[in-house]
């Protein structure tokens, strides 16, 4: 079995692994790079890229796996020729499709607004049918379910190669890593992972059951160039409480797809005011908390999400609010803003920090930054989708691969080797 890393090795982000026998082969994930990552491509450069990636190395059977939905891991499924199949997650293509669709319907109205002989007019139409066409190619992907409390993941097969996903926990909506086998040897491949979010607690457990008898491990080392230790998703949201005792007005700005995070918020509201509000334009916010309320809630309590709405143009309630936000909603907030006292309202910014600090990022998405300069006060409570320094050691360890040991996903100056982990194990790490 053979594996090759196309893209991931030495930046965050873009992931692409080729995992091959003689007859077959999958990949997994097939990622756009982050905004910073690499010199920026066009649409019609990273088409090329993934075409010769599939024109080389062909096999009988292949096949595209996605560890979960975040653009650095899935942002390439579009250039993967159509005969090859792509799988992912039930619920992340649920939530991928519907993405798109709320994409596609907000151009959409932006369309209403044109006069049809505006030269933007045919731009909004080109635009409409792009995301008609992602929606069309994503609606053909395959799925596997996600086996609920107790469950045995099922085996893919891809020609000669078994693949079986076991959930993790990240900071999307669900994530995924992968147990692979052909030619008596074992890789597993973690993707995207932590082990200090609320649906960490069973992250040991799944690699001392199935993560036995490894060949080979390919990890995500994101964190490994910073040393502290992860704040957990419980500690985020006991603080979130303080800082809603303490201010009338809170917004916090979240990612409408991290469902953990939207726990803390919840729980954290309810301690402080009773409750929380999302705005009646919250779509993807509002169809994330409901889709995971159906899917997740008989299974995790804290899954449970009772939605109410607000209407951010309208009248506010008058004894204060906490109202969960994405940066799509900076219009309709800043409006809110104009009726609010500052000295009473704040911020808490809930998202990466890189989105406003890294001057990359703001040439690319302006957004986040002016989301916070919009308020007086603004506090950040945030902690990481990814694995801490100790986390990647136990998981190592716990693992303790037989051959080797491949870091993806990590900054280009950092190593495996600076782990707590013996000389033996530090000797599998392949750079
Ligand atoms: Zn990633
Ligand atoms: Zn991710």
């Amino acid at each position: 079995m053979d594996i090759k890393n196309h893209r991931g090795l030495n930046q965050i982000g873009g992931c692409i692994t080729e995992i091959s026998t003689a007859t077959s082969r999958v990949f997994i994930d097939m990622g756009q790079n982050l905004p910073g990552v690499g010199e920026p491509t066009t649409p019609e450069q990273d088409k090329a890229m993934v075409e010769g990636i599939f024109a080389q190395n062909r096999k009988e059977h292949e096949a595209v796996f996605y560890s979960h939905t975040h653009e650095d891991h899935i942002g390439l499924f579009w250039a993967v020729p159509d005969n090859v199949p792509q799988y992912l997650g039930e619920a992340s293509k649920a939530i991928f499709i519907k993405k798109h669709m709320l994409i596609k319907r907000a151009l959409q109205e932006k369309k209403e607004h044109l006069e049809k002989s505006s030269p933007l007019y045919d731009l909004m139409n080109e635009k409409i049918q792009h995301q008609v066409a992602l929606i069309k190619k994503i609606d053909q992907m395959r799925t596997w379910q996600r086996p609920m409390t107790k469950r045995s993941p099922k085996p893919l097969q891809v020609g000669d190669i078994s693949i079986t996903p076991y959930y993790c926990c990240h900071s999307s909506f669900e994530g995924y890593m992968f147990l692979i086998e052909a030619d008596d040897k074992r890789i597993w491949h973690t993707g995207d992972f932590r082990g200090h979010g609320y649906l960490s607690k069973g992250l040991y457990k799944t690699l001392e059951t199935y993560a036995r008898d490894i060949d080979t491990l390919i990890i995500e080392g994101t964190m490994l160039g910073r040393d502290e230790q992860c704040y957990t998703e419980a500690a985020i949201s006991k603080r979130m409480q303080f800082v809603m005792q303490a201010f009338k007005n809170v917004f916090v700005l979240v990612s409408s797809t991290d469902m953990e995070r939207l726990v803390s918020v919840k729980d954290a509201a309810m301690k402080a005011k009773g409750g929380y509000r999302l705005d009646k334009r919250a779509w993807y916010m509002s169809w994330a908390m409901t889709y995971a309320t159906h899917q997740f809630g008989k299974h995790y309590r804290m899954m449970n999400f009772d939605v109410k709405y607000v209407d951010l143009m309208g009248k506010l309630p008058s004894t204060g609010f906490v109202i969960p936000v994405n940066v799509s909603l900076m219009e309709r907030v800043q409006s809110a803003l104009q009726r609010l006292d500052p000295s009473e309202t704040i911020l808490i910014y809930s998202s990466w920090d890189g989105y406003y600090k890294d001057p990359e990022q703001v040439a690319v998405n302006p957004r986040y930054k002016q989301f916070r300069e919009m308020f007086d006060n603004v506090v950040d409570i945030h902690t990481s989708g990814h694995a801490d320094r100790e986390t990647l050691s136990r998981v190592i360890n716990t693992i303790h691969p037989k051959e080797s040991i491949i870091g993806i996903h990590k900054e280009p100056d950092t190593s495996l080797k600076s782990l707590d982990i013996s000389d033996e194990l530090k000797e599998k790490v392949k750079e």
